[in-house]
């Protein structure tokens, strides 16, 4: 069957082989960073509600759950916005609990909600916690992540490393850098009190691989991303910026083959669904979603013909994205 809220499973260098729930359902969020990949932000909102019950998302899950796919490694709450802004968050990790007792849970956040205690009380419940933080320089904050109003580093800043005093899972923080933005010495000093006193389990510094909501937005270099791993004690190179299809190679044709059965008729819908969520390329999609490449090339010309589909070309790879806009 479609979906509307379960998506992928999507490779990700940080948590592995990662089915994703979206929490929104649209784009809302508290912010409208100028590298989104799933576009512009449609609500700019801090205001939590019930975006999408939990009951449709978990109905959903359910339903995936009896279709007998592979595991994945996790679930990851994220989308197309903020999931900390769907005000039954709690109801939703639970109810991923007791579906998959033994799977971990993961939640993407831009962490502007954690300055709330209860959000940071919700998020206790979760397995790993995926800040990203792009700069504590309040300038550069406004620039690269245009939030709703009122929105402060600073506050976010602490907030996160209260969170860490009472949180038993993991935390993996995310800068993510773009060129003319938030490289400022400035910021990766502020930065670099801040990882200390965080002390999260991963720190992930990475750049722009895929399109984002402005074309103005680009990339750092090579030595940038090097010097600023250095100086915040980063993990290794992996995912975003190490290139697009760092995921996909991991996996063996072998492995790849092993998940496609009874989920060939599928396909059209699982592809579109992952691609209304994050731009990505015919590899990937074969490689996180298990299905041949072949039938992927297929279905990107049926999306092609239909003219719901963006091409863009970054350096040597070719992106595919279906905005909702041209969802029928
Ligand atoms: S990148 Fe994340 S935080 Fe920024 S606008 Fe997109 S969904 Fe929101």
């Amino acid at each position: 069957m479609g979906y509307r809220y379960v998506f992928g499973p999507v490779f990700s260098g940080r948590i592995g082989r990662s089915l994703g729930l979206d929490l929104l359902g649209r784009r809302v969020c508290s912010m409208d960073c100028v590298y989104c990949e799933v576009g512009q932000t449609d609500l700019l909102t801090a205001e939590r509600d019930i975006y999408v019950p939990a009951a449709d998302i978990l109905d959903e899950l359910d339903k995936w759950k009896h279709e007998g796919h592979e595991l994945p490694d996790v679930i990851t709450l994220g989308g197309l916005g903020e999931p900390t802004l769907n005000v039954e968050l709690p109801e939703i990790i639970r109810g991923i609990k007791k579906l998959f007792p033994s799977m971990p849970v993961a939640v993407l956040t831009n962490a502007t909600t954690m300055t709330d205690p209860e959000v940071r009380k919700e998020l206790l419940e979760a397995d790993f916690v995926l800040p990203s933080m792009d700069s504590l320089v309040a300038s550069e904050f406004r620039a690269i992540n245009r939030p709703s109003k009122g929105t402060d580093p600073t506050e976010i800043a602490k907030a996160l490393i209260e969170f860490r005093k009472e949180f038993s899972g993991k935390i993996f923080l995310e800068v993510l850098l773009s060129r003319g933005y938030n490289d400022s010495d400035e910021n990766l000093f502020l930065m670099k009190d801040f990882s200390t006193e965080l002390a999260p389990d991963r720190i992930d510094v990475v750049t722009l691989s895929r399109p984002g909501t402005l074309e103005k937005a680009g990339p750092v270099d090579s030595e940038t991303i090097g010097r600023w791993k250095k100086v915040l004690d980063a993990a290794p190179c992996k995912d975003r910026d190490c290139g697009p299809d760092t995921g996909a190679k991991k996996r063996s044709g072998a492995d790849v083959t092993a998940h496609v059965q009874g989920e060939h008729s599928h396909a059209f819908d699982r592809i579109q669904a992952s691609i209304m969520r994050r731009p990505q390329t015919a590899q990937q999609l074969s490689g996180a979603l298990a299905i041949p490449l072949e039938r992927v090339e297929q279905v990107l010309d049926e999306l092609e013909k239909s003219g719901k589909l963006h091409v863009r070309q970054t350096g040597n790879d070719i992106y595919y994205d279906c905005r909702l806009d041209e969802e029928s």
